[in-house]
């Protein structure tokens, strides 16, 4: 049987207008779980900035938002770059207003054993993951301390920032920092009305997955039976989340990171199945044979 499934998209627990007359910025927002949780904000009354570098996932995250009827825009931005976060939140305050609420989103991940990562590699997806969210929240922060408005950030985890992630070192540390991140900005600007949240997505698989984690051996295989809820996550249920953390009602919490994985995480057997090292799990030969 496992976890019932949810209402199906398109439904909200939310009142009609929660987010009426907020603006929210989305990093990554024209692709994949970006898109979803960005949809959500949209039939709640939101205008969005989709923030990202190509501008193929940017239209089709405009797209997504305009056939909910809500108003969007792409602003082309490299979250690695500091001044590119600081132009697009410029842009976006002229097209649509101030940004109320900041998903970050965006991120780089592929699997490789530590011992093959090039220090380009961990430098990438650090960059990404862990630099790039500290600069769009501070962006974010500093425009609302200096307008004395309340705001809300939701960076988006996983699970292996507790675990580590064997194949996935660079991203396991940048999220491990993410979640350590939420817990310091959500105690430093509480004061100022500013509430910082996490969410952890379990396994959601989706059409806009890139080709480096598509073809990680056996994905897609059997998905809804390698988790105790017996079935994957839809991308609209992290929206739902997203969408409850960034509203009033949830105006009581701040620092919490929020896992929606159908308890996988946690997962343990009473006999774990035999160890399979990750170069043998990743189809790699023996280290230097490649
Ligand atoms: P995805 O489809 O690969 O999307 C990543 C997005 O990030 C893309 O839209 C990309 O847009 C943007 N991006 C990458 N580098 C960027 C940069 N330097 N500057 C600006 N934007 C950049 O990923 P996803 O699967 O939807 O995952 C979304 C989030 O959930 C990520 O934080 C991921 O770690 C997390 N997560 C996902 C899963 C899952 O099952 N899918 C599980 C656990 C955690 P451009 O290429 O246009 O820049």
């Amino acid at each position: 049987m496992g976890l019932p499934e949810p209402p199906s998209l398109g439904a909200s627990a939310l009142p009609a207008g929660t987010f009426a007359d907020q603006v929210v910025i989305v990093t990554g927002g024209g692709t994949g779980l970006g898109k979803a949780m960005a949809v959500e904000f949209a039939r709640l009354g939101a205008r969005i900035a989709i923030v990202s570098r190509k501008e193929e996932h940017r239209a089709a995250g405009v797209a997504a938002i305009e056939s909910v009827g809500a108003k969007a825009i792409g602003v082309g931005c490299d979250i690695r770059q500091p001044d590119q976060i600081s132009e697009a939140f410029d842009v976006v305050e002229r097209e649509l207003g101030a940004a109320d609420v900041l998903v970050n989103n965006a991120a780089g991940n592929f699997p490789v054993p530590a011992e093959d990562m090039s220090p380009n590699a961990w430098r990438t997806v650090v960059d990404i993951v862990l630099n790039g969210t500290f600069y769009c929240s501070r962006e974010f922060g500093r425009r609302h301390l200096s307008a004395a408005t309340p705001g809300n950030i939701i960076n988006i985890g996983a699970a292996y920032a507790w675990t580590g992630g064997p194949g996935f070192a660079h991203s396991a540390a940048g999220k491990a920092g993410v979640k350590n991140l939420t817990e310091t900005l959500a105690v430093e600007w509480a004061p100022y009305g500013i509430r910082v949240n996490a969410l952890v997505p379990g396994l959601f698989p989706h059409e806009d997955e890139v080709q480096a984690i598509r073809s990680v051996p056996e994905r897609r295989k059997n998905d809804g039976a390698r988790s105790p809820a017996l079935r994957v996550g839809h991308p609209h249920e992290l929206g739902w989340a997203a969408t409850f953390l960034a509203s009033p009602f949830a105006s009581y919490i701040t620092g919490h990171t929020l896992v929606v994985d159908g308890a996988n995480w946690q997962r343990r057997s009473m006999l774990m199945p035999e160890f399979v090292p990750i170069r043998e799990q990743l189809g790699k030969g023996p280290f230097g044979s490649d």
